[in-house]
């Protein structure tokens, strides 16, 4: 009896040994693959996150007023997998460790995470563009010192103007 009462006062001085989880914070596991974020400044809209995407919880659409794309990850239909960080080629996509995602009924449509991709028109031809980040440029054309003219063009106008300087 005597052993059992101090096992209880010693359990009860310790306090709880179990998580305090969700009244209080917990561990995140190393590696864990939480929320996504999304960086619309790197994103170059080739479409591959959209194209892997495991839990069809991406989507990318032209404005209305044909201004930019659209994008959503909708947070409560993706599968945490991983495929959309792992494929996008700019970095713009990362799993972040929020693994926070109880959400009420009403503000299902709103748990999104989104982006705005504007179009800049090309200096050369005008026709409307999605601004691609000079560093991505400077990877594709090795030998070209003048990305920073480069990255003013659309796909088209790039290839023929890649040796010329800005004027
Ligand atoms: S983690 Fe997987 S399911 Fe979630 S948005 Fe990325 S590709 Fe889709
Ligand atoms: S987030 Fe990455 S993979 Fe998705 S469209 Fe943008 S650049 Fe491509």
């Amino acid at each position: 009896m005597g052993s059992y009462l101090k096992t209880v006062i010693q359990n009860l001085l310790k306090g709880p040994s179990t998580d305090p989880y969700p009244f209080g914070k917990t561990f995140e596991p190393k590696g864990l693959r939480g929320k996504i974020r999304f960086n619309s400044q790197a994103c170059v809209a080739c479409r591959t996150c959209e194209h892997v995407c495991a839990g069809n919880a991406i989507r990318i659409k032209e404005a209305e007023d044909k201004s930019g794309l659209h994008f959503v990850v909708w947070h409560n239909t993706c599968a945490f997998c991983g495929l959309c960080e792992h494929y996008c080629p700019t970095k713009a996509i990362r799993m972040t460790a929020d693994y926070h995602t109880a959400h009420s009924q009403a503000e299902k449509y709103n748990y999104v995470e989104q982006g705005f991709i504007k179009y800049v028109p090309c200096s050369c031809c005008g026709k409307p563009m999605i601004p691609v980040a000079a560093e991505l440029l400077a990877l594709a054309y090795k030998e070209t010192a003048n990305v920073e003219f480069l990255a003013q063009l659309c796909e088209r106008c790039r290839p023929g103007n890649r040796l010329r300087k800005e004027e």
